[in-house]
């Protein structure tokens, strides 16, 4: 989707994956190999102008490696933050931007010490490497300890506060090389089994306090970050009140609704900052709500039967639980975009 962007704005795209076989072979050349091969990561940059990703356990020593030859656009240091959940944590409190309780875990003893202070109910996650849930372990009493700590204590770990949230929020906000920055209006996402499914824009019920703190979350971490390019900031809304759960240094998932539900999407916007052009208005039209397609691909005539429904698929072959593609619909009211998006659910695969 990046490179569908870039390809409208005449820029060629080349990309580096673990394989050929990836859906950007469709949009230019791939180069593959592993994230630590020194000689063809350095093939791979040769004669670029920038280099971006969209994956964020993209190891900090590939994105150097790159660097020594192009310009990596979000900065190495927003994939630093971003990689390690404390140091994400630490990060956004510095900022002055509310989030759950903390504290790190490093050893069986510490857990206990960080149970006292947080209390239950409580999250151990991995500080690295998780994503849509996983390596994580809800902690209710103490009987659960150890078992946690089996499932999850090979690592360096973080324990969360949980939190009662109402519902989860995104924004997603976009710096250029000039410092401009825009956001987008708040997302609102609903996951099953730990995996977005449903993403709706603008989040319902959104107040001009909601508006205004999610736009401050965000533009902090991209100012602080010396951020380019487009940033995804994960929310609990609780009652009003916004709490960060964590950034992604990236196009994000619930951003796919802005291909046809913002004037600009976030995959242009995303390559306009990279390459130093003039940002494109994040405002939305009218209504949006995503829903991916997950595990199952559905029957392409009854998506396209229903009225508004763009269809997105990647080219990859299903496999429970993976995004195999998303159906976005538009609509003037909240209400009309409500109602598609329950036709695209009934028939667009379910989550394993
Ligand atoms: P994460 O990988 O941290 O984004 O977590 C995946 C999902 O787990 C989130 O989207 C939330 O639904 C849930 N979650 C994570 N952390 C917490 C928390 N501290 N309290 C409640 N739910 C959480």
């Amino acid at each position: 989707m990046l490179a569908q962007a870039a390809r409208n704005l005449d820029v060629a795209c080349r990309f580096y994956a673990d394989s050929s076989d990836v859906p950007g072979a469709t949009m230019g050349t791939v180069i593959s190999g592993s994230l630590d091969d020194d000689a063809q990561l350095a093939r791979f940059a040769d004669g670029l102008d920038v280099v971006t990703y969209e994956w964020e356990n993209v190891p900090v020593s590939a994105a150097r490696r790159i660097e020594e030859f192009t310009p990596v656009l979000p900065p190495v240091r927003a994939l630093e933050a971003a990689a390690d959940r404390l140091a994400e944590k630490r990060f956004f409190a510095g900022l002055g931007v509310p989030a759950a309780r903390f504290a790190p875990v490093d050893s069986r003893e510490a857990l206990d010490d960080a149970v006292a202070a947080i209390g239950f109910p409580a999250v151990l996650k991995t500080r690295r490497l998780g994503y849509d849930g996983k390596g994580q372990a809800v902690l209710r009493q103490q009987a659960d300890l150890d078992a946690a700590w089996d499932a999850v204590g090979g690592s360096p770990l973080l324990l969360e506060e949980w939190v009662s949230f109402d519902r989860e929020l995104s924004v997603i906000g976009v710096r250029g090389r000039d410092g401009s920055i825009t956001c987008y209006p708040p997302i609102e996402n609903q996951h099953h089994a730990g995996i977005l499914r449903v993403s709706t824009a603008p989040a319902p019920g959104l107040t001009a306090e909601i508006m205004a703190a999610a736009a401050r979350c965000v533009t902090r971490a991209l100012t602080a970050l010396d951020y380019v390019g487009v940033l995804a900031v994960e929310l609990f809304d609780v009652g009003g009140r916004l709490l960060v759960n964590e950034m992604a240094p990236r196009v994000h998932n619930s951003g796919h609704l802005t291909i046809e539900g913002a004037v600009t999407s976030q995959f242009e916007n995303h390559v306009r900052a990279i390459l130093g052009l003039p940002l494109g208005d994040a405002g939305v039209r009218g209504f949006a709500c995503m829903v991916n397609i997950i595990g199952d691909l559905p029957p392409v005539s009854e998506v396209l039967a229903i009225p508004g429904a763009h269809l997105h698929l990647y080219g990859k072959s299903p496999r429970p639980g993976r995004k195999l593609g998303h159906v976005t619909v538009c609509a003037d009211t909240l209400a009309q975009a409500h109602q598609l998006r329950g036709r695209v659910e009934a028939i667009a695969g379910e989550p394993a």
